[in-house]
């Protein structure tokens, strides 16, 4: 009897905000691929990393673990490859596995991909033109060139894979884009669009970081002001007023951004066509998401790191029309912890006991258990390092975001060894869902602060992350 397990397709680009995706809305661009899969599945509104940094997040996927469990803090702590991983036990339970594309935690020997049946990865970030790839092989892997874009050259590999493995037996198989992460270049055939036209810019392009913590006045990833000539493909005009400065690089910086998520686009529908002609849509789960959010010119900044909505969040649309009804919205609150359960559930497999996540299976299922989660608990470790962003932790409910900054680097590697007195933020994102008002020390929370500050704490102790020595709230 052949093997009815479904196979998993798990798409996944780097640094894509779901406010880029028509399924959710943009207003900047058009993802009609994409669109495919949440309007033949389901697309989560709540969706939210507990990180916002790519390798982190993307140990946190593998593992279903929180990071000061995974010890993947920074993007300077590669990954333990004696984790337990969701591959690993698929592999074991009769799964073909492989990755193709971005891995970015840790290369050279004790740094491959394990857990892999197949695979051929980028070297760290990786390259968009002509770009080098690791591929299986003794003592760390082989390398060599590949000729071509990097969101082509990855999407041939997995046809390939698709087009030469054995049917009878079930994959899960990776497929992760390292696009469009900086520098966002695009390739020849999406170099021409949006040239006439200017893409409109989001409400708070021009913020001043006033009624907030320190923290986001002392960013240093202002659209413009600390872009590079790599970022722009030109000279930077310091002498500009920051605000015209600003107007001008956003509309250079996204339409890049936005010319290489078009490739990204292009090229899962290539997959997506496979798959129908192949006669697997029916038994694949399909899954896009992102390792985070963005902020595409929001707050006038790029990058993510911030607790703050538009980079917390991930896109995560979902296709397996064995169990989702089409064209269905979830508001439920889901994490990136939760997507190695899912995998393992759907999969018959028991989760391993080390596992913080939460399979999402009831919820395809149209099913909202009682208990789910109404919050969850975010850490970003990276104190200092890269983008002057303060390291912190806090809470979200579905009303409610409480930020405390301890801004601490607290001996992580990829830190700035400065501390500051540390800072609390609270945002009501009922009355302010662009987050420009801190509510912290206005009487009229105070019973709020109260609440939600004992609920960080317990979710904190619940994943067995420490309170910061200060934090006596
Ligand atoms: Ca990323």
């Amino acid at each position: 009897m052949s093997d009815v397990r479904p196979n998993i397709l798990f798409i996944m680009s780097d640094d894509h905000a779901s406010h880029a995706m028509s399924c959710y809305g943009s207003r900047i661009n058009k993802t009609p691929n994409l669109d495919r899969i949440a309007n033949e599945g389901m697309l989560f509104n709540n969706c939210f990393c507990t990180n916002s940094i790519c390798t982190p997040s993307r140990a946190t996927i593998l593992t279903g673990t929180y990071n000061h469990v995974n010890n993947v803090t920074t993007l300077a702590t590669h990954m333990d490859n004696r984790l337990q991983t969701f591959p690993k036990l698929l592999k074991e339970a009769g799964y073909r596995t492989a990755i193709f594309g971005k891995w970015h935690l840790g290369q050279g020997p004790d740094h491959c991909p394990t857990g892999f049946d197949d695979w051929a990865v980028l070297p760290g970030q990786g390259l968009y033109h002509n770009p080098e790839f690791i591929f299986k092989g003794p003592d760390g892997g082989e390398r060599h060139t590949v000729k071509g874009y990097v969101t082509d050259i990855i999407t041939d590999m997995i046809l390939d894979w698709l087009e030469s493995r054995d049917s009878e037996q079930p994959f899960c198989l990776l497929y992760h884009h390292k696009a469009p992460h900086r520098a966002w270049e695009p390739d020849e055939k999406h170099a021409h669009m949006y040239l006439n036209e200017d893409i409109p810019e989001p409400d708070t392009l021009y913020d001043d970081y006033s009624n907030r913590a320190s923290a986001a006045a002392a960013a240093e990833m202002r659209v413009g002001v600390h872009m590079r000539p790599q970022d722009m493909k030109c000279d930077l005009n310091h002498t500009l007023p920051e605000d015209d400065m600003r107007k001008w690089a956003y509309q250079r910086y996204i339409k890049d951004y936005l010319r290489v998520i078009a490739s990204v686009d292009d090229n899962v529908g290539r997959v997506l066509d496979y798959l129908d002609e192949n006669g697997l849509t029916e038994n694949t789960l399909v899954i896009y998401t992102s390792d985070q959010g963005f902020f595409l010119g929001d707050h006038g900044w790029y990058d993510k790191r911030f607790m703050y909505e538009e980079s917390l969040r991930m896109p995560f649309i979902v296709r397996y029309p064995r169990e989702i009804e089409a064209g269905t919205v979830n508001d439920g609150m889901i994490l990136n912890t939760d997507f190695a359960p899912l995998f393992l559930d759907l999969a018959g497999v028991s989760v391993s006991g080390d596992m913080q996540g939460r399979s999402i299976r009831p919820l395809l299922n149209g099913q909202m258990p009682s208990d789910w989660r109404d919050a969850m608990y975010y850490r970003y470790w990276m104190h200092k390092e890269h983008h002057n962003v303060y390291a912190h932790y806090g809470i979200r409910t579905m009303r409610y975001k409480l930020i405390y900054y301890y801004s601490d680097p607290l001996g992580q590697p990829g830190t700035i060894d400065e501390t500051y007195e540390p800072e609390w933020e609270l945002f009501d994102l009922a009355k302010d869902p662009c987050e420009l008002n801190n509510v912290y020390a206005d009487p009229a929370y105070a019973d709020v602060v109260r609440e939600l500050t004992q609920r960080l704490h317990e979710l904190q102790a619940e994943v067995g992350d420490e309170r910061y020595a200060k934090d006596v709230g």
